[in-house]
């Protein structure tokens, strides 16, 4: 056994990092609101608990990947939450991604304990979480990183420590905007060859062959054209992102016109249902602004 960690938030990419956590070796204690989501993974062998307090428990490292700020502060705040129960290695690391602020207060009240918090979301999607190929960007004090750091290895290949605690969204914050902004300017791209009468499939094969490429033209560009609007990364969660970039910029007086533009089609995508669908979806809004 390498260690033993309490891993809660068992959804799309949870589940994936938990089970290369098992494949890393290292036994895994499992929590999520949603018993089903633990139950399946307990025949992969993760112990199923009820609280994150019980997951914490003999555990060197708990590992939170929840949707927003008030599902972490919930399980760090709340009753048998991870301030009152921390783990045994009194490590905690948050991998979703959320407000740095918070992240620099929940920092500050479980130091106060004796507990370190690392800040620690990633990038790749649901396929980097199951190739254990993310990119992990990492922020707090450099003891605790390097106490994390061999539990990040089963879970991603680009692990970076970019600062003290909140510079690992800060800079997720970065990634964002321009993955939503890349992926605005691609359905311009298939809008306009697609009225101009060109194959999208072999436009989409051009640009990815020279300086227009991108991973959302790769990843997401099949699912765009052929209008499949299922799965992956959440409407949601990227409009959640979205208002946390627009947080971080008015704090600190950055104008960021571009972001302005795109959080608002994504406001429109949700307006119009497609808030659970995958992040392809935007390509829907370009179909009803020219009515296709
Ligand atoms: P998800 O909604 O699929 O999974 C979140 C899980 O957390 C769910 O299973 C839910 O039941 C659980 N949960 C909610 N509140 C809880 C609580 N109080 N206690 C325990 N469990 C709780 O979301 P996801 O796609 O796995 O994303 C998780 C985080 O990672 C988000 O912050 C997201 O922005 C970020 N992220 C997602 C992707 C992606 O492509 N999906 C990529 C990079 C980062």
């Amino acid at each position: 056994q390498n260690g033993c960690v309490a891993f809660i938030g068992l959804g799309t990419m949870g589940r994936e990092m938990a089970i290369n956590l098992l494949a890393g070796g290292f036994s895994v204690r499992g929590y999520d609101v949603d018993a089903a989501a633990v139950a399946s993974l307990a025949e992969r062998g993760v112990v199923a608990c009820a609280s994150p307090a019980e997951a914490a428990r003999d555990a060197d490292i708990a590992i939170t990947m929840l949707p927003d700020t008030p599902h972490v502060e919930a399980v760090v705040y709340g009753e048998n939450g991870l301030l009152g129960s921390p783990p045994d290695g009194r490590l905690v690391v948050d991998m979703s991604t959320i407000s740095p602020v918070a992240v620099r207060r929940m920092h500050a009240d479980l130091a106060k304990n004796g507990v370190a918090l690392i800040d620690a979301p990633v990038s790749g999607g649901p396929v980097g979480a199951k190739n254990a190929a993310l990119s992990i960007m990492a922020g707090g004090d450099a003891e605790a990183f390097a106490r994390a750091e061999p539990f990040f290895r089963a879970m991603g290949t680009t692990i970076t420590h970019v600062g003290a605690s909140g510079a690992g969204q800060a800079v997720k914050l970065c990634n964002q905007l321009v993955c939503a902004i890349n992926l605005q300017a691609i359905c311009e791209a298939l809008a306009l060859g697609r009225a101009s009468g060109v194959d999208l499939d072999q436009l989409r094969t051009v640009l990815l062959g020279g300086s227009a490429s991108s991973w959302m033209l790769d990843r997401l560009g099949p699912a765009m054209i052929a209008g499949d609007a299922s799965a992956g990364f959440r409407i949601d969660l990227m409009l959640k992102d979205l208002r946390l970039v627009q947080e971080q910029a008015q704090a600190l007086a950055v104008p960021l016109p571009g972001t302005a533009l795109v959080t608002s089609q994504y406001v429109e995508a949700k307006a119009h249902g497609e808030g659970a669908n995958g992040n392809q979806a935007l390509f829907r809004v370009y179909d009803r602004m020219s009515n296709r």
